[in-house]
This record gives structure tokens, sequence and C-alpha cells, in this order.
């Protein structure tokens, strides 16, 4: 499937880079922050990855199986099958570090710039998958988990756990596999995730239950919409005890890009609001308290 050209434009725009013909890589405001010694983000402090070495990116920028009201894309856009050429792993990794490379390039001058981490920054060794779409979509998403592990990167793959089946045959597992789970119940998940495929919900549960047997660092991710799924703590337990994983993230919805004209500042809960759902949930699952970041709004739980 070919990328819209208006849709190409407006992610130039914001800071895409365009690789191939469906990936894309984007340097994350972390990444930019880390190089100017102006903080990093929860997972560098979570999980011992470097901001400033991290290449965000993506495999499937025009394809997801759900169109989640709180998504910073245009998601009218997404395709749900996976349609045109299917580019190879190396060349889309090789692609994503010049993108990188490129992008930080901008950096050099400026005045903060901390030379020695700009200097490493250029060889990135943690990949986010995350960067938009659904990454199990991409037909050789196990192959290019292991290209990357083969080059020394750590990885993170977020999936929405529309793709059991995918997940369940990964020859190589990612370093940390998310997912995300943004509804305590299937009502409020199609009112929040908007699912393009019939059994949205069966398959994030049958996600769930795979859980427990994949030998990685598992994370469940919920991301909160005051008003919306910010609900319903038990419900999110019972999600929990089905997939066992080691953390659950609670994160605050911010208003970015495309998600401002369907919900806004106003359905962004505060930081206090995710600290008194994530006792609750604490209190609910049996899982604990770990740590939690204020600007980013989230609350880490761990087993
Ligand atoms: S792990 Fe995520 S938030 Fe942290 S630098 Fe990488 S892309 Fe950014
Ligand atoms: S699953 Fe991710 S990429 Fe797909 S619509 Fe939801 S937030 Fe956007």
């Amino acid at each position: 499937m070919m990328i819209a050209a208006d849709d190409a434009t407006r992610l130039r725009k914001a800071g895409y880079v365009i690789v191939g013909s469906h990936s894309a890589a984007k340097v994350c405001l972390w990444t930019k922050r880390a190089l100017l010694d102006r903080g990093f983000c929860y997972k560098q402090k979570f999980y011992g990855i470097s901001s400033h070495r991290c290449l965000q990116m993506t495999p499937t920028l025009p394809f997801c199986t759900q169109r989640c009201v709180f998504c910073w894309r245009s998601t009218k856009l997404f395709s749900t099958k996976w349609e045109g050429a299917v580019d190879e792993p190396d060349e889309i990794i090789d692609g994503c570090i010049d993108a990188q490379r490129l992008l930080l390039n901008g950096f050099k001058g400026h005045p903060d710039i901390n030379i020695a981490k700009f200097r490493e920054a250029q060889n990135p060794n943690q990949a986010a998958i995350s960067l938009d779409g659904e990454p199990t979509l991409y037909p050789k998403i196990g192959e290019m988990i292991t290209e990357f592990k083969r080059r020394g990167f750590t990885t993170f793959l977020v999936t929405n756990g529309t793709r059991p089946k995918t997940l369940a045959s990964l020859p190589t597992l990612p370093t940390n596999l998310y997912v995300s789970s943004c509804a305590p119940d299937e009502a409020a998940y199609k009112k929040t995730c908007a699912p393009t495929i019939k059994d949205g919900w069966k398959r994030l549960n049958e996600t769930l239950e795979l859980f427990p047997s994949l030998k990685t660092r598992k994370v469940m991710r919920l991301t909160l919409v005051k008003g919306l799924n910010l609900k319903d703590a038990n419900g999110y337990a019972k999600l929990v005890a089905k997939a066992e994983p080691d953390f659950v993230e609670a994160k605050a919805y911010m208003a970015l890009g495309a998600s401002r004209l369907r919900l806004g500042p106003d359905y962004m809960p505060t930081h206090e609001e995710i600290r008194a759902f994530a006792k609750e949930l604490a209190d609910a699952s049996g899982y604990k308290y770990k740590d939690e970041q204020t600007e980013s709004r989230v609350v880490l739980l761990c087993k």
C-alpha cells in the first residue's frame, strides 16, 4: 500500500523520515532531550536503556487493526490488511539508522549538545518498534527482531494485542514485549480502540492468555483517557491476572497530533489521577508500586 501523498507530507512535517514503502523513523523527544542533558525517558529509569541511543521506528506506517481515539495519527488512513511490497528487515533497519543520523545532524551545532552522547547516538543500540501502526502486521516482524538482536540492539515491541498468532510464532522475542490493554471490558474496548476487525476483544484476550508462556520481559500498558477508560480498576485487574506481566504501566493520555481533534487536553488525566488509579489497580491486582514519572504521567507497577 502506498502512503498517501498528503499523509506523507504531514508526516514529514511532523519529523518523520519515511523509509522504503511502509516504514519510518522519528527521533523521539526524549532522545533529543537526552542529547542536550535535559532528562531522559522513563524507560531509561525503569528498564536501563539509553534514551540517546534509541531508534524509534515502525515497519507498519500505514497499517493498523484499530483506530484508537487517543492515537496521535490520522487513524482513518490506516489499512487493516497488508497491501503492496514487503521490504526486507535489513534494508528497513539500515534505512532507519540513516534516517536517525540525518535527523540528528541538525543537533550538532546546538549550544547544549553533549558531544560524547551525540557521537554514541550515531550508532543506536535500542529499537522502539512502536512509532505508528500495528507492527505485527509486518509479515517479517520476527525476522526484523532477530536482525536487530544480531546487530546488538535491545528491542521494545508494542502490540495492540490483536495478532496473537504472530506473537506466538516469533522466532526471537523482543527484550520488552508491550501489549496495550486500553479497556476493562469489551464495550469500553470498542469505544476506546475502535477495532477494524470483528473479533478484536477476543484476540486481545488470546494475547493476554498467551503472555505467561512468552519468556521475556512483559509489560501491560494502559493508556488512560479521562471519562472514557480511566475506570473499573477491578476489570483491568482481571486482565492483569490473565497476562501475568512483569510490569503494568498506567499512563495518561496525552493530547498530541491528530488525537487533539478527537479528544484534547480535557481528556488528559493529571498525574495525581493516574497515581490514584494505579493505587486502586495495585490493590485489586496484588501488583506493587514500583516507580513513577510525573512529566510523562506514568506509574509503574510490578509483580
Ligand atoms: S524508549 Fe521510547 S520514550 Fe524512550 S527514547 Fe525510545 S522511543 Fe523515546
Ligand atoms: S493501536 Fe496504536 S497505532 Fe493503532 S490506532 Fe491504536 S494507538 Fe494508533
